[in-house]
């Protein structure tokens, strides 16, 4: 089939991508110039594992191309959306770029029509929209088009770091439809994906992937804050994880890792505006208000904890390990790394410098005061105390003994609990992390 995707970011690129390897005829559209002509020259604009290969490989043999324009609209059976969905002031989603999208679709249908009608299209809906949004969509498309399109709800579930993954080999594709021609053309698209495939009506589908973010988003807010009993406790947060994951109700991946909360474009976004969309609906908040307030103090907590093991030192030079909001990404957006960091820099003496193997760019754009280094050795140097706060691989296995004597003070405030507290103080270090004695 013919495609367009509109938005060249995490998903828009990854899905375009994705859709081509699946042998699908496939044109990204972005209004960012410049990323069309980095894309167009075969350099992605993000990082993300296995993508750059997947999207030179497709542009060569001609499925693949990226275009500043919407005129792929027309040519392609269906349009897919998935521009940003950002929070607005009040933590609702802001939907300005999802209409815009849409309606720049309907321009350009319009355009092209005008002597010949065109064959019924569809409108897909990537992005994650509160309920309801496939009936704006729809208008939004409608104040400029005549012709026949249906609008279908779609929702993304790829995962940053393992999205290429994610996209080709889904747990579980949601489509929302209202027409039964909808429906065996959303299954046509994704014949070639072995994947179980939900169809739903377009409300349903549009809270599944809230009601799916905001459940992580809970069973992390859940560990951190028995993490912190655990601390008080001398229980070991990591064994009473291992314990719960056994089980089969709740089972191996669930989302039960302590550390310096969640961060990233979604979590924190998505359980806001589904929390904004209850309050809409005059239905209790207190649930998500709880996972979101544990989630802020979290951040508060592993500050905390630097600032207790340097209350004594004066003029401290502090390292962090990871700037990322989590690993096999270069995304730093609401990355609780990067807010530990600004909770820092409050303190007038200290000197704070970053390393992450990825998102150095990103971090320059969102915290340009923080200084970085080139290398994780090159941040510890002569350091007072060690921060990880992204589980980066390339940070589990150090030789913590060469490292202790690499630092001024051998400290470290594990927040990802990569090492073993033993070992670690066994090296020399005043060692803490998180929900571990
Ligand atoms: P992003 O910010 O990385 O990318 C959005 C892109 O859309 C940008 O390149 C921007 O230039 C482009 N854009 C904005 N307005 C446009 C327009 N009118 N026409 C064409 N292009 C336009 O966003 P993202 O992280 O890819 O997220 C997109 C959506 O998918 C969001 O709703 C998000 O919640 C959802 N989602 C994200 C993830 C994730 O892990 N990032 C996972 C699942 C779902």
């Amino acid at each position: 089939m013919k495609l367009a995707v509109i938005g060249t970011g995490y998903v828009g690129l990854v899905t375009g991508v994705g859709f081509a390897e699946m042998g699908h005829h496939v044109t990204c559209i972005d209004v960012d110039k410049a990323k069309i002509a980095k894309l167009s020259a075969g350099q992605p604009t993000i990082y993300e594992p296995g993508l750059e290969e997947l999207m030179k490989r497709n542009q060569k043999e001609g499925r693949l191309s990226f275009s500043g324009s919407y005129e792929a609209a027309v040519e392609s059976e269906a349009s897919f959306i998935a521009v940003g969905t950002p929070p607005g002031e009040d933590g609702s989603a802001d939907l300005t770029y999802v209409l815009k999208a849409a309606a720049s679709i309907g321009d350009e249908l319009t355009k092209a029509s005008k002597d010949n009608p065109l064959p019924p299209k569809l409108v897909i809906n990537k992005s994650t929209v509160p309920v309801g949004t496939a009936h704006k969509v729809k208008e939004a498309v409608a104040s400029v088009y005549s012709g026949a399109f249906e609008v279908v709800s779609n929702p993304e579930f790829l995962r940053e770091g393992t999205a290429v993954g994610d996209v080709l080999k889904p747990d579980r594709v949601v489509i929302g439809i209202q027409t039964k021609e909808a429906e065996a053309k959303m299954r046509e698209l994704y014949r070639p994906f072995e994947t179980t495939i939900l169809v739903t009506d377009p409300t349903s589908a549009e809270l599944i992937k809230y009601a799916s973010n905001s459940l992580l988003a809970t069973e992390i807010s859940f560990i951190n804050l028995l993490s912190r009993l655990a601390a008080k406790t001398g229980a070991d947060i990591t064994q009473v994880a291992a314990g719960i994951k056994l089980d089969k109700r709740i089972g191996p991946n669930a989302f039960l890792s302590a550390g310096p909360g969640y961060g990233g474009s979604c979590f924190p976004k998505d359980v806001q505006a589904l929390a904004k969309t209850l309050a809409e609906y005059q239905v209790d908040t207190t649930f998500l208000d709880a996972v979101e307030q544990v989630n802020a103090d979290q951040r508060v907590m592993v500050a905390e904890l630097a600032n207790e093991l340097l209350k004594d030192t004066d003029n401290p030079r502090v390292a962090l390990w990871g700037l990322a909001f989590k690993a096999n990404t270069d995304d730093v957006r609401m990355s609780p790394a990067l807010d530990i960091a600004r909770l820092l820099m409050r303190r007038k003496d200290i000197h704070i410098i970053g390393y992450d193997p990825e998102a150095e760019v990103t971090t320059r754009a969102a915290l340009p005061e923080l200084k970085l280094a080139d290398s994780s050795e090159e941040a510890i140097a002569g350091a007072d105390l060690l921060l990880i706060l992204t589980d980066w691989s390339e940070f589990k296995q150090p030789d913590l003994a060469v490292m202790a004597k690499k630092m001024r003070s051998p400290r470290i405030v594990d927040a990802r609990n990569l090492y073993d507290p033993a070992e670690a103080r066994a090296a020399g270090f005043e060692y803490r992390s998180i929900g571990r004695a």
